[in-house]
């Protein structure tokens, strides 16, 4: 049976074009994006499109509109095989991230991707990225089950798990990489899927759950050299911090000052959730290797093990969403819940 595929507008560049005047880029329409790609209608993939309004430069991404995708996933499920996101690159990584964690149950392939090129310059990468995620989305196996059914990004040949993923490059073709978890596919002559790192659901008939409700009391520190006491607490004491992201260096380490160490212990003390994340692109906190890394964990500092910040950030919004209780939240905070952690 065909495969009928929903591609979900949001904007960024894929689908901007110059401003005559202003010389900047700006979105432009869904159909103007099926004119620069006609091969979508030569692939036997029944295609729909819902357009956002208004379209959107991804870095204006707010958690409102991680919560409209999910329930327009959610109201158009049974309609569709699979869905296709059009998103900028800025945030990508960042909503594939929040997605993955607030679609329980999820039995369909959700596939992010937009491109570095508008879809109308003759260089683009849109096109290809664009034509190998609606192929990705509507892929099924011998049983008739979706190839992918995660939350993922298409980019520059490479299927990546969303809440594995990250923008590591401004200009380059391939701007996503996933260091801690290799392409779930990779798309040549034909598309080769990985197919025993892709995760299955533990039911195919299992109902799909929006969890609608995100708790964005989350802040983020980068430690770095030179950090005041003064800056580190008008970030974590915040009353409106619930829980912190701590980026830490190297395997999961930071100063070990005193003033540092006593901010993290009020905190702690006041019951805030305190996530312990590496500044390193590749590899995982542990907090066992050094002196620096085993106080923060005397502090009450949480592992993030090997999740990046966009994870961190979805899996902490939606966690506490689902329960005001924090000690129930830092325990499923170090659970693998959706492939983001090596575990
Ligand atoms: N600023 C754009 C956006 O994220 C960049 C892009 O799409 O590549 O919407």
């Amino acid at each position: 049976m065909t495969s009928s595929i929903l591609i979900i507008y949001t904007g960024g560049t894929i689908g901007m074009k110059e401003d005559p005047v202003e010389g900047t880029l700006k979105p432009f329409d869904f159909s103007q994006i099926m004119e620069e790609v006609p091969e979508l209608g030569k692939f036997g993939v029944q295609i729909h499109a819902h357009t956002f309004d208004p379209l959107i430069d991804s870095s204006d991404v707010e958690p409102s509109l991680w919560i409209s995708l999910a329930q327009l996933i959610r109201d158009r499920y049974e309609e569709f095989d699979g869905f296709v996101i059009l998103h900028g690159t800025d945030t990508m990584a960042y909503s594939a991230s929040a997605l993955s964690f607030m679609l329980e149950g999820l039995t369909k392939p959700v596939i992010f991707t937009g491109s570095q090129l508008p879809i109308g310059v003759p260089r683009t990468d849109g096109k290809e990225n664009l034509i190998s995620a609606v192929e990705i989305a509507a892929a099924k196996d011998a049983e008739g089950h979706a190839r992918v059914p995660e939350v993922c990004i298409f980019f520059d040949s490479r299927l990546l798990r969303g809440n594995r993923s990250t923008k590591f490059s401004a200009e380059a073709f391939n701007a996503f990489a996933s260091p801690n978890c290799p392409p779930l596919a990779e798309a040549g002559i034909r598309i080769r899927y990985n197919t025993e790192l892709i995760r299955k659901p533990v039911y195919w008939d299992a109902q799909l759950r929006v969890q609608s409700k995100l708790d964005t009391r989350v802040s983020i520190l980068k430690v770095h050299p030179g950090m005041t006491a003064q800056v580190m607490r008008s970030v974590v004491s915040d009353p409106l911090t619930r829980a912190c992201i701590l980026e830490t260096y190297g395997s999961g380490n930071a100063l070990s000052k005193p003033w540092f160490l006593d901010i993290l212990q009020e905190a702690e003390h006041e019951g805030k959730i305190l996530l312990n994340v590496t500044q390193c692109p590749s590899g995982t906190v542990n907090m066992d290797l050094y002196a620096t890394g085993a106080t923060l964990k005397r502090a009450g500092v949480l592992s993030g093990a090997d999740i990046t910040t966009e994870a961190a950030l979805g899996k902490l919004f939606s966690l506490m969403g689902r329960s005001d209780d924090n000690a129930r939240v830092k325990t499923m905070l170090e659970k693998n819940l959706c492939g983001e952690i090596t575990k």
